[in-house]
């Protein structure tokens, strides 16, 4: 089966780490087209993964645009879905990974007679989006996509509330390769003596900065924590929040912990900035639809804490793989987090059940046998 798999971003956000291990196995027979360039494809480049930037415009839709900007958006989007008809043509299935591939993919499909597969990796509700693209999400996927995957049961539900055929939906989380979330403990010491992290009792968060990813409710945190306990940012700005990365550095200069906290931008050794850390933290103020983060900060050993709603709830149960805390309130996050540093045996005991359960409920050979079987249904039923 070749296989066309559409996303709007040129950078990697959740969504499109996400599509690497999904295209992975259908590198020597799919393509993936891109409606911008940057890292992402230069990720995919070194995974032997075909890509093609399929747009030099970018697309003007934003989550939370109304009907109007979308319709003016229209006349950059026609020629991108003339190039993605043209290009699906030579492909049996098209595999839409974000809501404006959606959008041209289920135009593509409608023309080509290929079938749609929306992968959605996104809570579909007014918290997140504009009621104008949760209706066209919502719509369009009921009209064209023979399967909507979604990244958990909270996605799921969502989209089902805002109108969506259940019966079209079904629940695959990511998978992970283990094996990459392995780092020795020379390596961990080494990272923490270049990042003058030793004898700190590290908290990181790993997020694009975001206001919803939710770094201020750990700043606030950890302004009632001890001394020690310093705080790791791992991630950039990468939709244009600028605004919230001053608001950021004007929170730490307010409370005077400018030493207390480091800003490490984009990183592609997640796994052993995460073996670094005593603690992961997940802030995020509104539902997560999957949260990989969590999954990974599990596949490495490091505790963690997260933010109790959406999709975090079915990755955490709190006290067995991780902790649970009440999202935007920064003492409840702050009293998890120093239980965990009081309690260090039981803290211990609650990773090493998480990783272990991780690895199995999470492994990527099982996510992508299960993809391959539901593709292989639309595409026997087509
Ligand atoms: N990530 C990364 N480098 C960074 C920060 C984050 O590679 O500097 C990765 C992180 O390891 C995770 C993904 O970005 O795999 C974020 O996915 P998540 O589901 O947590 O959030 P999303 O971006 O989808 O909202």
């Amino acid at each position: 089966m070749k296989i066309l798999f559409l996303d709007q971003s040129g950078k990697p956000g959740g969504a499109e780490l996400c599509l690497i291990d999904i295209a992975q196995p259908y590198r020597d027979r799919a393509l993936v087209g891109l409606f911008a360039d940057g890292d992402f494809r230069k990720l995919l480049e070194q995974n032997q993964i075909p890509v093609e930037v399929l747009t030099s415009q970018s697309i003007a839709v934003r989550k939370q645009s109304n009907l109007l900007q979308a319709f003016t958006s229209l006349g950059q989007i026609l020629p991108l879905i003339a190039k993605v008809v043209e290009t699906a043509y030579q492909y049996d299935l098209i595999y839409a990974n974000t809501q404006k591939a959606l959008v041209v993919g289920a135009m593509a499909s409608l023309i080509t007679r290929r079938p749609l597969v929306y992968h959605l990796h996104d809570i579909l509700s007014l918290e997140h989006f504009s009621k104008t693209n949760l209706r066209v999400a919502v719509n369009l996927a009921n009209l064209c996509a023979s399967l909507v995957i979604a990244n958990s049961q909270a996605s799921q539900t969502a989209f089902v509330q805002a109108g969506g055929k259940p019966d079209i939906t079904r629940v695959v989380y990511n998978g992970f390769n283990s094996k990459n979330y392995q780092t020795s403990n020379d390596d961990i010491q080494k990272l923490r003596q270049r990042l003058g992290l030793e004898n700190k009792f590290v908290v990181g968060h790993f997020s694009r900065l975001a206001p919803w990813k939710g770094q201020h409710i750990l700043i606030d945190a950890l302004a009632q924590l001890p001394p020690q306990v310093t705080a790791i940012l791992v991630g950039d700005a990468l939709f244009g929040e600028q605004n919230y990365v001053k608001q950021l550095h004007q929170q730490i200069a307010e409370l005077g912990l400018e030493k207390r906290v480091i800003f490490l931008g984009f990183r592609t050794d997640i796994p052993q900035l995460m073996a670094a850390c005593n603690l992961v933290t997940h802030t995020s103020t509104a539902p997560e639809p999957f949260g990989r983060v969590i999954v990974e900060a599990m596949l490495c050993g490091t505790p963690v804490v997260a933010a109790k709603a959406g999709g975090a709830m079915e990755l955490v149960e709190h006290g067995v793989n991780g902790f649970l805390v009440t999202p935007g309130e920064p003492q409840a996050l702050a009293q998890v987090i120093n239980t965990c540093i009081q309690e260090i045996e039981m803290t211990e005991k609650i990773a090493g059940q998480a990783k272990n359960i991780a690895r199995q409920r999470f492994d990527v050979a099982n996510v992508n046998q299960q993809i391959a079987q539901l593709l292989s249904n639309v595409y026997q039923t087509k």
